[in-house]
This record gives structure tokens, C-alpha cells and sequence, in this order.
């Protein structure tokens, strides 16, 4: 749940990226952002994910008052907040170029802090599930496109995030790519339970949400959720 406002100063001038916006996502919802360029659409996902402070009202997540000028948490507490409950995708896959899919997945376990043998489990288990297992030995520059996107979706799951934001996450792929992506991140929303909010051009994937949200100057226009989902 998100209550925000956010201003950023140019040369004396305040551009309103983020206009007082409130939006609530369900778990197991999955919502799609989209608008022209520069409405505001990246600045809402890195607030909602905690990477970008809001000026005004307050982020929620998973109960907790978790960004906004009245919270209290320390940066600490946030970034392990963050570690602990979001994922993130952005556009480009941004793997480690040094580390092999399998690699890449593990460090985001190992940095979380979860156990050795729980990590081979889970990395085993996300390799299995994104249908990496026969590249999970390669490097990065050896994946391609649709497969390096992969990498960084499985890294952005490994924690089991409540909240998973992803940023034009198929931009950089073809159609048939885009749209097998796009149906995992439905899967995602529908079998973990995970509220899931993508940035995204593409009109063709939009049957797959279950709303549909466009910014305009740092507004937000709200469709009417489908009654189809299932409430918690
Ligand atoms: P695009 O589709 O091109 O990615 P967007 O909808 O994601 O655009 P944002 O990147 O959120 O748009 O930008 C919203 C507004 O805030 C724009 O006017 C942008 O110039 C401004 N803005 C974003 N980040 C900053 C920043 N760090 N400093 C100053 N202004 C910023
Ligand atoms: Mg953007």
C-alpha cells in the first residue's frame, strides 16, 4: 500500500514526478504501469520499492510502515526490509558478468543470509523453475537476452518477495520472449502470492493483468481491478 508524493528540484524549478498518489495492491495481484515518457512511471517503482524516498505520505508493505517522512525505520532496517520482502527487475539484466547464471542466483542468497544447503535448494529449485538448468554453468555474455532476463528474475525471487517490481522488464526482447516472461510473472503473482507491479510498453501483454494503471504528469489513472481476482 502506497500513499506518495514525490518532488524533484531542477535549476529552482519543481517537477512533480510523483502527484499524491494512493494505490493498493493485493497479494496475488499483478498490475501493469503505464504512461509516456516521463510521467513518473520509474520514479513510483523505486519508491514503492523503497529506493527512492517519498517526500510526502508513506509506503506500506507487509504491514509495515516501511518508507515516508514519519517513519521511523533506520536506513539499516529498511535496506534489510528491502533484502528480506521486495524484488526488483529493471530493464537491463545488470547480472555480474564474472558469475555463471547459477552464481548470480546463489550470491542473492548468500547475501540475505540464507543458510548453505537452503541456498543450493533454492537456487536448484529457481534454476528448475525459469527453465535455466541447461545455461545455469554459463556466463552472462554467453546467455542471450531472454535467458540474462531470466537470471535477474530468479535473483529477484530468491528472497520469496511479498512485492515484485519490475521496471520495462522486456524491453530488450523479442515478442515471443516478452511474452513468456510476462506469463511468468503471472505465475509468480498466482502460485507465491506475490502483489507484482510492471512497467511496461507493451500492449500485446496486457491481458495479463489483472489491472491496469497509466500515469500521466505524476497522476495515476486507475482501471477498475478484475473481478476475477481473488481478494485476500
Ligand atoms: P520513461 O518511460 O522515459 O522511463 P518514466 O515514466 O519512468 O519515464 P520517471 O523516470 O519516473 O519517468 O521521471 C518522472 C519525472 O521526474 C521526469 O520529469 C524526470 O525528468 C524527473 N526525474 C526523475 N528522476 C529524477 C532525478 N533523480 N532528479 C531530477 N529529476 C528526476
Ligand atoms: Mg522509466
Amino acid at each position: 500500500m502506497l500513499g506518495v508524493g514525490r518532488d524533484f528540484r531542477s535549476g529552482g524549478e519543481v517537477v512533480r514526478a510523483l502527484d499524491d498518489i494512493d494505490l493498493a495492491l493485493a497479494p496475488g495481484e499483478m498490475a501493469a504501469l503505464l504512461g509516456p515518457s516521463g510521467s513518473g512511471k520509474s520514479t513510483l517503482l523505486l519508491t514503492a520499492g523503497l529506493l527512492e524516498p517519498p517526500d510526502r505520505g508513506r509506503v506500506r508493505i507487509a504491514g509495515r510502515d516501511a518508507a515516508g517522512p514519519d517513519c521511523w525505520m533506520t536506513a539499516g532496517e529498511r535496506r534489510r526490509f528491502r533484502r528480506d520482502h521486495i524484488g526488483f527487475v529493471f530493464q537491463k539484466a545488470n547480472l555480474i558478468p564474472f558469475l555463471t547464471a547459477r552464481e548470480n542466483i546463489r550470491i542473492a542468497l548468500d547475501v540475505a543470509g540464507v543458510e548453505r544447503l537452503e541456498a543450493r535448494r533454492r537456487t536448484a529449485e529457481l534454476l528448475d523453475w525459469l527453465d535455466l538448468d541447461r545455461r545455469a554453468s554459463a556466463l552472462p555474455a554467453r546467455l542471450s537476452g531472454g535467458e540474462q532476463q531470466r537470471v535477474a528474475i530468479a535473483r529477484a525471487l530468491a528472497n520469496h518477495p511479498v512485492l515484485l517490481l519490475a521496471d520495462e522488464p522486456t524491453a530488450a526482447l523479442d515478442a515471443a520472449r516478452a511474452a513468456r516472461v510476462m506469463a511468468l510473472f503471472r505465475a509468480i503473482a498466482e502460485t507465491r502470492g506475490a502483489a507484482v507491479m510492471v512497467v511496461t510498453h507493451d500492449h500485446r501483454a496486457l491481458d495479463l493483468f489483472h489491472r491496469r494503471f497509466t500515469m500521466q504528469d505524476g497522476r495515476l489513472a486507475p482501471a477498475a481491478p478484475d473481478p476475477a481476482v481473488k481478494r485476500f
